[in-house]
């Protein structure tokens, strides 16, 4: 290609607010044979939404649970820690946040009386994020919710509060019921990523968190599909989940329970020119190992600076616009 030629592929990119980090990226891009997609934030909105939770085994009721998993979560910075946030405020009556359409309540054991009082519940202490797998921290609660009252003292006691997926609580040592078990296959299978909440040593509740699909995101993978590009969707979330919305995109290639370490190896595994597309802090690593990487929109600063080129309108029809326009500039349109 003509340095003209390459100058007007870059101006066209830029009316479609497509960022290309030099003429070396654009000339990339038309030979991609491989393209991976992370799938929060990038396939799906970013923006989850907890649609459904139950209770188990527990005095505490489901607005003192809530508040003790936001507690934790304001420390986080995951996408579904705003999920979780959002529905505890909620049902706090202090949400203003988006929270989404009335999540449905079904409690499978029944609560505390309404009555009971969260003014007692301090801020979450010592809290650690671990990735890939949630949270956990120290919360203040009264005698009736953390099981175990000490005698004679009536004061606040600190628990410990666990909140993530099945990896999390098997390093924390917390087992799984099968009601539990049950309940989270029935919600990964419809999508939903499942968040357990483990009070003083037990399962006391499940939050399944829905992540819509971006609307354009099934046409863009058959469009990729149709070009000859073979197209994979990595992932941090559990199995279950990663099929279930893989089967609605028509991906075939799933890898999940996939740590930043993983996605990585996974990039640099390729035996082909492999693209990879991704939004988040813990993407970077493998947008940095692409021989295309490429950072949507709503991406945080990390992610933009790992990438060769930046999609600004967080609209994945770009990708394809990006491809197409190497193709063109470098004459292998097929
Ligand atoms: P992704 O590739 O989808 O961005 P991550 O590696 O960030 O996934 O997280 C993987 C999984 O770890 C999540 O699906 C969730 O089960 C769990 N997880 C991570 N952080 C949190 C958190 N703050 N709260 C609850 N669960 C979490
Ligand atoms: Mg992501």
């Amino acid at each position: 290609a003509t340095p003209t030629a390459v100058m007007v592929g870059t101006g066209v990119a830029a009316s479609h607010g497509i960022l290309i980090k030099g003429a070396d990226a654009l000339e990339r891009a038309h030979r991609i044979r491989t393209i991976v997609f992370d799938k929060t934030g990038t396939l799906t909105r970013g923006k989850p939404v907890v649609t459904d939770v139950r209770l188990y085994d527990t005095q505490a009721s489901l607005k003192e649970v809530m508040h003790l998993a936001a507690a934790l979560e304001v420390q986080s910075e995951h996408p579904l820690a705003s999920a979780v946030i959002n529905f505890a405020a909620e049902g706090l009556g202090i949400g203003q946040q988006q929270v989404g359409g009335g999540a449905k309540v079904t409690a499978g054991t029944k609560g505390a009386p309404a009555a009971r009082r969260l003014d007692w519940v301090r801020p979450a202490k010592d809290v650690l994020s671990v990735a890939g797998k949630g949270v956990l921290g120290w919360v203040a609660v009264g005698p009736e919710i953390s099981r175990s009252p000490i005698k004679g003292k009536e004061g606040p006691r600190d628990v410990k509060v666990i909140l993530g997926n099945k990896q999390m609580m098997a390093d924390e040592g917390i087992p799984i019921s099968k009601a539990v078990d049950d309940y989270m296959r029935d919600m990964e299978a419809k999508c939903c990523t499942c968040v357990m909440v483990a009070l003083a040593g037990s399962i006391v509740a499940v939050l399944a968190v829905t992540d819509p699909l971006k609307p354009e995101a099934r046409g863009v993978v058959a469009a990729l599909a149709r070009r000859g590009l073979a197209v994979h969707l990595v992932t941090g979330d559990n199995w279950r989940t990663a099929r279930a919305i893989a089967e609605q995109l028509a991906i075939i290639n799933v890898c999940a329970e996939c740590l930043p370490g993983a996605k990585v190896d996974k990039i640099r595994g390729s035996k082909k020119v492999v693209a990879m597309v991704g939004d988040g802090v813990n993407d970077s690593p493998a947008l940095a190992a692409a021989d295309v990487g490429i950072a949507v929109g709503s991406g945080t600063d990390i992610a933009i600076e790992a990438a060769d080129y930046v999609l600004m309108r967080d609209d994945l029809e770009d990708v394809l616009v990006a491809i197409d326009l190497s193709r063109k500039t470098f004459n292998r349109i097929r």
